[in-house]
Parts: C-alpha cells; structure tokens; sequence
C-alpha cells in the first residue's frame, strides 16, 4: 500500500557516528547496521483506532534510528506492516456497527496523516496484512513442508518445539530471563491462547485461523481462513527484507509473544540459513530495539482503560506536531513515561526558544531558558566548544547531538545540546550569531531529530 509523503531531509556537513542500539535479547550496546545497507522491519498498527502518543513515541523513535543511519551514509531499507484484518479490528467494527475494511481503510489513512505532520520518514515498504495473503501463504506453506504445523479443529498452529532456539529473545537465557511460566502469563496477556485444550504446547501460536461465520476470509493452502499476527510479520519481514536483517523494532509489549514467536517462525521457514541469511547464519534481525510505554492519568494508555491521547486530536486543537515530536523526544525512547499537560507545555516552550534561537534576525525573544532545562541535561551538553559570544559553535552542537543519538538514541541528550545553543543565543546580544551557524542548527534538529523549525 502507499506510505506517505516523505519530508526533505537537509544533508549535513560531514558523516553521521555509528549508530548502537541496546539488544533487548542480550542487553548489550549493539552497532545497528553491519555494512552500508541497513534494514529495519517495525511492526505498525492495527487501524482500529487513531495514532495515538503510545505509537507516535514508537514511530518517532524508530524514525530517529533511520535518520542516524541515513546521517552515517547508510543505504537504509525500512519495511513495516499494517494489521488490517485481525481480532481487534474486527470487534471494534461489530461494536460500532461499521465495515471493517472501511475502518481500516480510513484509520490507516489517517495513521499517514499523523506520520507525515510529525514528519516521520516513510518506511519504504508499508505492507498491509490483507495485501500479503500470497506471502503469508507461501511463508506458511514452508513451515508447513517442514512439518513446524499441526490442525486443531480447523485452525493451523505453530509447533514452537518445532525451533530449538524458541525463547532466545525473552526466555530464561536472555537478558530478558523472563521463565516459562512469565512467558506463558505474558501469552494469555497478550493474544494468545494458552489455555486451548488440544494444543502441543501452550505457547504454540496460530498461524491460520479457519473461517468463522460472519468474519471475513480467505482461501489458501489450509482451507478458508485469515492468518494469525506473528507468521504476518515474519512473512513480510522475511519477504521484503530477506530472511536476515539488522533490526526489529517495536513497542516493549511486544517482546513476547509477537517477537519471539515472528523470529520462530522465520528460523524454521527459512532454515537451514538460505543464501539471503547473513554471514554469521543468523535467520531474521541480528538486534531487538524495544521501546517503552506512554501511561496518561496513571495508566499505559490502552484501548481498554480509554485513557488514549490521539495525535489527530492534539493537532486539531492547535498543537503543533513539531511539539509533539519534542514532548516525546524529551524522554529516552526505552523508558515508560508519562503524557502529561506538563509536558506538552515544556515541550511548546522549548519549541519557542528554538524557534526563537534560529529566527532569520535572532535573538529577539526574552529568554527565560532555566525553567525548561534540567541540571543534567546541561551537563549532558557542557563539553561543545564555545565561541567568543559565548555561544556553542554549531558544528559542536552537531556532533553533540550526533554522538548522544549514536548511543543508543539518546534524544534528551540531543535536545540538551541545543537547548544549550539557543539558551545562549538568547542571552547574547542582538546580531551576534551569524547566519550560518543558525541554518546549521536548523537543519540539525530537522534532520536528525525530525524538528523542522
Ligand atoms: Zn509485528
């Protein structure tokens, strides 16, 4: 399906620092992309509902991982899929009486929508799980010619015994160490049935449910039907990316079942490692990326407590995307967090002072930069070289900003830099920065953060 409108991107003087990202499987600082190509397969929405802040911090971190990788020189591949026929969507149009591919349809379009405001790159492939039934079905169809299936009264489901590296992402080995009995919990959480009478195994996962009356479906080697959620992603990844690649990125609720049951699939669809399996043999994403959970009043917003904050909403009411792209960016992408008033509004006010850092004849704004900026965030910027006004040279702030997003995308550290730059541009006297250095700070947070000024 198409994306969406892709903003410029301001080419930087230089070369970007390599990007490392923590492992979710081994907890360790990892480089990103091994050689010039890098790949990263996202798992995107379920378009029942609007984008709201949740996917948008998970969105916005995975973009700020392409435009490092883009910064280096990298040639950057980026598929993300889009569950346009699942459980979810389909209770949700029998709740309010709608067509279910019509509200697919219109939520996933406003999901672009959102994506272009906050100026996200597009991935270059953004798949639709109902436009993929010829690759789910032919990905299936291997794990089935390697007997990894078995039927239970119509449905289709993956033997994880059929993967003896089944739990190499959460299980107990990993730095996850999460114990059977976790993972079996986190599965009823989560989609899963391990309670079904019948199954091998309790983390056994759908890969084809058989039609229900009233539920759409389509044909395929196992009968009438739609596919489970991990064999989608694992399909698509594998599909559009090759069975190995750099990175698989989502949100922390993610983790197990989706990941660890996607990369399964792949291992035993694609084993013995193919000529597309990367040199060490690995089979699907050399590193997990995980990002944390956005709470608002108290809770991790959900469908489920209603406690959501939508993007579409926000911009409708006059906020201004770029705001909500630095209220996200103020917190590191692995932490939970919470949405709050507050942090909306230190986010407009830090957008205001950088607008007014980088306004054609600046500084012209008073400035009031303390309230805004924490004692660690300046810290965090003090070793950028400083000119003669007392201002930090721009091409510091870059490579500031450049080596705290190499390091596992530490955006609050990258926004200290600037903050930095434009708290003293704003205490320097009228007319003492040059232009220059003022457009390379512009196209600085634009290219690298995302933040057009
Ligand atoms: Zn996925």
């Amino acid at each position: 399906m198409d994306a969406w409108r892709a903003a410029d991107v301001p080419v930087l003087p230089g070369r970007g620092v390599e990007l490392r990202l923590r492992n979710t499987a081994t907890g360790k600082l990892t480089a990103a992309a091994t050689g010039h190509k890098a790949s990263l397969y996202a798992c995107g929405i379920t378009p029942y509902d609007a984008t709201h802040i949740g996917h948008a911090a998970t969105f916005t971190a995975w973009d700020l991982l392409v435009r490092a990788w883009l910064d280096a020189g990298h040639e950057v591949t980026y598929a993300q899929n889009v569950t346009d026929i699942d459980d979810p969507l389909l209770e949700r149009a029998e709740r309010d009486g709608d067509d279910w591919w019509e509200l697919a349809v219109r939520e996933t379009e406003r999901y672009r929508r959102d994506m272009e405001a906050l100026r996200v790159l597009p991935p270059t492939y953004l798949v639709g799980a109902v436009e993929a039934l010829p690759v789910i079905n032919r990905f299936a169809e291997r794990l089935a010619a390697r007997g990894a299936l078995y039927d239970l009264d119509g449905d289709v489901y993956f033997a994880r015994g059929a993967d003896p590296a089944f739990g190499s992402l959460a299980g107990p080995e990993t730095a996850c160490g999460l114990s059977l009995a976790q993972l079996t919990m986190l599965s009823a959480e989560r989609g899963g049935d391990p309670d079904r009478p019948g199954k091998k195994d309790p983390l056994d996962a759908v890969v084809w449910r058989a039609e229900r009356p009233g539920e759409p479906a389509w044909d395929s080697h196992f009968g009438r039907g739609r596919p489970g959620w991990h064999v989608e992603c694992a399909a698509i990844a594998t599909e559009y990316l090759g069975a190995a690649f750099d990175v698989q990125a989502g949100g922390s609720d993610l983790v197990f079942p989706h990941h660890e049951l996607s990369a399964s699939h792949a291992r035993v669809a694609c084993a013995p490692p193919t000529p597309g399996a990367g040199a060490e043999g690995h089979v699907f994403a050399r590193l997990y990326a995980h990002s944390g959970m956005v709470a608002y009043q108290g809770a991790k917003m959900s469908k489920s407590l209603g406690n959501l904050v939508f993007v579409s909403r926000l911009r409708e009411s006059g906020v201004d995307p770029m705001a909500i792209r630095l209220a996200i960016a103020a917190h590191h992408y692995r932490a939970d967090w919470e949405w709050t008033d507050g942090v909306l509004a230190e986010a407009e006010s830090r957008l205001s002072r950088w607008r007014a850092a980088t306004a054609p004849a600046s500084p012209a704004a008073p400035a009031s930069p303390a309230s805004v900026v924490s004692p660690a965030s300046h810290l965090a910027a003090a070793p950028v070289a400083a000119t003669s006004a007392g201002v930090p040279a721009a091409e510091a702030v870059l490579q500031t900003v450049r080596e705290r997003l190499a390091g596992d995308l530490d955006a609050p550290g990258a926004l200290a830099a600037i903050d930095a730059w434009a708290d003293a541009v704003l205490s320097a006297p009228p007319g003492s920065v040059q232009p220059d250095p003022v457009r390379l700070i512009r196209d600085t947070a634009d290219a690298l953060l995302g933040v057009a000024l």
